[in-house]
């Protein structure tokens, strides 16, 4: 199969909460460095012809404008928790230009999260103004958006199963603490994975630092950027010196290309 190259940009990186946390007086909350501030995780996937956000988070705003992203052809939404799917109302502005709904890609469980977000998108009187949403149901069947052929991969989120996704050479998977072994042959040959890392201490529903590094060196993917990190994992500049070649620690504004 023919794979587009892409760029990748790291809209957010950080926690449900954001990094810093609100009141929170901790050195990372505190820190003056950019790559200790995280807004809540995203990403942009781009071919020459197509470009897909990945979530829709409660930043979304921030970011689109952060990175002057003036046309998207489609959301993709991991799953339904409030940091992931927050943002969606903020779409707007991209219908007022294209007169067009947003197309946004999920599977049952997200698209059902979605209409509970923003219910008033979908009633049958709506108020003017209100979001138009285009609802694509995804399944583990993998499909295209534009140029860019998409497999979504099952990953478990504690007891709830939720989406990552490969493109090309490229898995994004975000909110995971375990994957099973027939969704890890979905990522092999990949040249680059991302995965979350919340922090040090293992937590019921994501990755710790170590596990997420344990993951990588299991799946032998040559490249690896950690994402959704908490303040408790620590200075950015502290933290990513430690880690072994090949695996960083992403931060808002890292791009890619593949
Ligand atoms: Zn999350
Ligand atoms: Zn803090
Ligand atoms: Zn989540």
């Amino acid at each position: 199969m023919n794979f587009p190259p892409l760029k990748i940009t790291f809209l957010g990186t950080g926690t449900s909460s954001g990094v810093p946390m609100i009141g929170c007086p901790c050195e990372v909350c505190a820190s003056a460095d950019p790559k200790d501030n995280r807004l809540r995780s995203s990403i942009l996937v781009q071919s020459p012809s197509t470009s897909i956000v990945v979530d829709a988070t409660p930043d979304f705003r921030a970011q689109m404008l952060n990175y002057k992203i003036t046309h998207i052809d489609a959301l993709l939404i991991t799953h339904p928790h409030k940091d992931h799917v927050a943002g969606i109302d903020d779409t707007r502005p991209f219908q007022f230009f294209t007169g067009k709904a947003t197309k946004v890609y999920g599977n049952h469980q997200s698209l059902n999260g979605i209409k509970k977000e923003i219910p008033y998108a979908f009633e049958e009187i709506r108020y003017p103004g209100v979001p138009a949403i285009e609802l694509h149901e995804i399944s583990l069947e993998p499909f295209s958006i534009g140029d860019i052929p998409i497999t979504p991969i099952e990953v478990w989120h504690h007891k709830m199963k939720v989406y990552g996704f490969r493109f090309g050479k490229f898995t994004y998977i975000t909110d995971a603490n375990k994957i099973a072994a027939e969704e890890r042959e979905k990522i092999l040959g990949s040249e680059c994975i991302v995965l979350n890392a919340l922090r040090h201490q293992s937590h019921i529903s994501h990755f710790s630092l170590s596990e997420a590094i344990n993951v990588v060196n299991e799946l032998g993917v040559p490249k690896a950027w950690f994402t959704h990190i908490s303040h408790q994992l620590g200075l950015h500049k502290e933290i990513s010196p430690g880690l072994r070649e090949g695996i960083g620690l992403a931060y808002d504004g890292l791009t890619l290309s593949l």
